[in-house]
């Protein structure tokens, strides 16, 4: 995976998409370690995905939503791309498994009307997106968990497959030798996919899925299953997810937060700042603060997205009808080598 590495390296300012910005102010003045956060504005509809896998989870999105799909639809296709492919070693088939090589899979759907399914610690099951969508749809339930989860996926005719690749499986296998656990997120073993859609009238929609850290406990769940963690959105406000160390953004009520600062009216970087700064907070003098990483994406219901995370090297996919799909650089809080 030495293209995270490449990510870590990058200027936060590198590459962002200048021409998709109509307005641009410094908010951060008083923050000398963050470049300024500028606020990108773009028309509708607008498609935006964590990490480099979102440009082809993008790609599928927009396809979906400019030939009549609805914004569920398109998330929920545009997820689907990073998890049936097993060269994507985060999400999905092909994902890093847990200390006991068992690939365990979260991930959580929702709708502009707060409509929301959620799958966690699901096995065996390709793309617990579309069956986080069916426990939205056909069940009375939010979250179904473990072997429910996968009787249920069954019980809607999904397949049962195996999902450990033999690259993933001689991964765990080298692991198993030191079998040492340290949460190293976005350096070397994982990176959730969230995406999310503002559509042509204005609604929003997100998906978020991942099998979660590599070598993580048998029975861990992490953020992305949750809705308010991993994900939330208030149609009259704006959309925010998670990618980065899950229990962090578990203690801090992550997406929910982010939401409720645009609601004061922030603008998304500036919310993905603010909870960003807590989660530093919360953790600076943690025993595994120097392993640390939490970044945030989120959209307004006017069209402006941003993202920040807390260490440099978090990047997300962009798709707008002007400037087509593209990646964006994070504005981060501080690089590695920060204490
Ligand atoms: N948030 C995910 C988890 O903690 C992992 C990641 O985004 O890298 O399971």
């Amino acid at each position: 995976m030495a293209n995270r590495r490449d990510f870590i390296k990058k200027a936060a300012l590198g590459s962002m998409g200048i021409s998709a910005m109509v307005s641009c102010k410094e908010l951060a003045k008083d923050d000398e370690k963050t470049e300024p956060l500028l606020v990108k504005k773009t028309q509708k509809p607008l498609i935006i995905a964590t990490w480099k896998h979102g440009l082809p989870a993008n790609e599928a999105a927009w396809k979906t939503l400019t030939s009549g799909g609805t914004g569920i639809d398109a998330v929920e296709a545009g997820v689907r791309v990073p998890e049936g492919d097993p060269n994507e070693r985060s999400v999905g088939y092909g994902g890093l498994p847990d200390r006991e090589g068992k690939v365990t899979l979260d991930a959580c759907i929702m709708d502009a009307n707060s409509n929301c399914g959620s799958v966690s610690f699901l096995q065996g099951i390709k793309h617990p997106i579309s069956v986080a969508r069916k426990v939205m749809e056909e069940t009375p339930h939010v979250m179904l968990s473990g072997e429910g989860a996968l009787q249920f996926a069954l019980s809607q005719g999904f397949k049962e497959e195996n999902l450990l690749t033999p690259k993933s499986e001689e991964d765990w296998k080298n692991w198993l030798k030191k079998s040492k656990y340290k949460p190293v997120i976005n350096i070397e073993n994982h990176d959730t996919i969230s995406m999310l859609v503002l559509d042509d009238s204005g609604n929003l929609s997100g998906a978020c899925t991942t099998s979660g850290a590599a070598w993580k406990m048998h029975g861990r769940v992490g953020d992305s299953p949750i809705i308010g963690a991993g994900l939330f959105l208030d149609n009259e406000v704006g959309a925010a997810a998670a990618t980065g160390l899950g229990e962090a953004v578990i203690r801090t009520a992550g997406s929910a937060m982010v939401v409720e600062q645009m609601r004061m009216g922030k603008s998304p970087t500036e919310a993905c700042k603010i909870i960003v700064e807590r989660i530093y907070n919360k953790h600076k003098n943690h025993p595994d603060m120097e392993y640390l990483q939490v970044g945030f994406i989120a959209i307004n219901k006017q069209g402006e997205h941003g993202g920040y995370s807390l260490r440099s090297g978090f990047d997300y996919a962009v798709y707008d009808k002007d400037n087509g799909n593209r990646m964006e650089d994070a504005t981060y809080k501080m690089t590695w080598d920060e204490k």
